[in-house]
């Protein structure tokens, strides 16, 4: 996994657009994007991230419009157990032609007349990954007492009713709240242990 390109393998040239208003190309962007992860979703390394879209020259820069698409790693927040996911992300992004143009809202073109398509893929699938992911839209989760699979074997214990959308929290540390962590910072000290 540690064949990490110089060059991001998802920038791509558009000089000849830029000299041209109103000229569009189609591009079909294919390499790997490193760091995709929050807490319960991830990218493994060597996986490729495709980004097929329409790149447009308009007055502020290029309109690049289409879709991000990967395939990544969903821990469910009820059994924990891992399943591959399908993501397929629609994008419309604006990269600035003067990089003092560009905020949150908006990329910027490369000095050297390329777009660095592996910035706004990152942002479009990791904005896209659920906060609470499952396994299946009924998956049953594990036992609150005994900790069993319940996917798996019944083991007759009584379960409380628990909201699907709060069950990722009782997962958390919560030495994590107690320190303000954000997610992202949780993930680093992850990376690091
Ligand atoms: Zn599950
Ligand atoms: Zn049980």
């Amino acid at each position: 996994m540690s064949k990490q390109a110089a060059t991001p393998a998802l920038a791509v040239n558009v000089r000849e657009l830029l000299k041209q208003p109103g000229a569009h190309k189609h591009v079909v962007q294919r390499g790997p994007v490193p760091d995709l992860a929050t807490p319960v979703a991830w990218v493994e390394p060597e996986a490729e991230v495709t980004v097929d879209a329409e790149v447009e020259s308009v007055v502020e820069g290029l309109l690049v419009t289409g879709q991000v698409h990967v395939m990544a790693k969903l821990e469910c927040a009820r059994c924990l157990r891992v399943v591959d996911q399908e993501q397929l992300v629609d994008v419309r992004e604006l990269f600035a032609l003067d990089p003092r143009d560009a905020d949150d809202d908006c990329y910027a073109v490369l000095r050297d007349d390329r777009i660095p398509l592996d910035a706004m893929a990152r942002d479009a699938i990791v904005l896209a990954f659920p906060a609470a992911p499952l396994c299946r839209p009924d998956c049953a989760g594990l036992c609150q007492q005994c900790g069993a699979d319940r996917n798996l074997t019944d083991c007759g214990h009584q379960q409380g009713e628990i909201d699907p959308r709060w069950a990722a929290l009782a997962d958390l540390d919560p030495d994590d709240s107690r320190s303000g962590q954000t997610s992202e910072q949780r993930h680093v000290t992850r990376l690091e242990e």
